[in-house]
């Protein structure tokens, strides 16, 4: 349920609506949303019912100006308090409610050149959104970890270039705050998609976070993990389906299609979809994006280097400036055949 409350509500109404539901034995949980102050609770139960007398009885309490009977446990993340669906901006870059939001560039910042290389060839192919790693997360402890502090700085020098929006991982609380300092878009990647003081502290920041699908996490915890970010205060959350484990290893994991209608009708949060680490390999990258594009995704995260094969990281799946326009002309053409009034088609 969520009980938004009057922006001038006093703490006094506030609380009085925390302890009208504890005596229900339902646990409240003091946040806002689109700048509205509102009491969240996941127990609501029969209370959750419009016709429930209860129900009527929270929505005249003093300082109440709206209750949503949602009875989810990921309530903020839910469709419903927003209809049309969320846009998240940062700088040039825009997902979301009908805008399409593309995001290219390498797997890691290798150096500077490299970095403004492939800057200036997904910003001519159509890219918003310049995504390097900085801090990567490898399974090998030995396995080249990125240039860290060095990498923010090249980015931001390839900001100030090309006027892309930047967007980078962080693997852990402090990484967060100083990503923060340097980046338009911070990334969670899969493997902490559940690291939960992470996420926490993500709900502090002031930027948009890309929170990627943890790849053994179902729909629902991966909702959930959006939550605690949305809990926190930071309603700019993109989610981004990267493939999940399965049996299968043709593939390096498996990109469920159908996950992308069913997270756009349980949630108000843009859908993006990450292709390459899906598929693992170069030559699958177009076939999985266009398919997410007719699955109804409102954005791309896509690796793309100058030299694949000089890659220090992921140059199996990253695919050539020239393949990335390529396939950037054919999601146009997927969009305007599907949606054609649409202005961004
Ligand atoms: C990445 O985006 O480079 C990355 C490591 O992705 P994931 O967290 O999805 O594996
Ligand atoms: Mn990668």
């Amino acid at each position: 349920m969520l009980i938004f409350l009057a922006t001038e509500a006093t703490d006094t109404e506030r609380n009085q609506v925390l302890d009208f539901l504890k005596r229900l034995g339902i646990q409240g949980f003091s946040t806002r949303f689109g700048g509205r102050p509102l009491v969240v609770t996941i127990e609501g139960g029969p209370f959750c019912f419009t016709s429930n007398p209860v129900f009527q009885e929270i929505a005249n309490l003093d300082g109440v100006e709206e209750v949503v009977p949602v009875s989810v446990p990921y309530p903020l993340c839910c469709r419903d308090l927003r209809p049309d669906g969320s846009i998240i901006t940062a700088g040039d870059f825009s997902v979301g409610n009908g805008t399409f939001g593309v995001i290219g560039g390498p797997c890691t910042v290798e150096s500077e050149s490299q970095t403004l290389q492939t800057a200036q060839c997904v910003k001519a192919a159509g890219a918003t959104a310049l995504r390097g790693g900085a801090f990567k997360p490898r399974t090998s402890p030995y396995a080249f970890q990125g240039l860290k502090e060095e990498g923010l700085r090249i980015l931001v020098k390839v900001r100030e270039e090309t006027g892309l929006a930047i967007v980078t991982e962080a693997m852990s609380s402090e990484e967060a705050k100083l990503v923060e300092e340097y980046a338009d878009v911070v990334q969670i990647g899969t493997r902490n998609a559940q690291n939960y003081r992470l996420l926490e502290t993500c709900g502090q920041l002031r930027k948009p976070v890309l929170l990627k699908r943890g790849f053994s996490c179902s729909l629902d915890e991966f909702l959930m993990s959006a939550e605690y970010i949305l809990a926190g205060g930071n309603e700019q959350v993109i989610l981004c389906e990267r493939g999940i484990r399965t049996f299968e290893n043709y593939v390096r994991y498996t990109l469920p299609v159908g996950a992308i209608p069913a997270l756009k009708a349980l949630t108000h949060l843009p859908v993006i979809v990450d292709p390459s680490h899906a598929a693992g390999r170069a030559d699958l990258v177009a076939p999985l994006t266009l398919a997410s594009v007719a699955a109804g995704c409102d954005g791309l995260l896509v690796e793309v280097h100058p030299d694949p094969k000089k890659a220090l990281c992921d140059g199996r799946q990253s695919l050539t400036p020239n393949e990335f326009a390529e396939m950037l002309r054919a999601c146009h053409r997927v969009r305007t055949a599907l949606h054609p009034t649409e202005p961004n088609a």
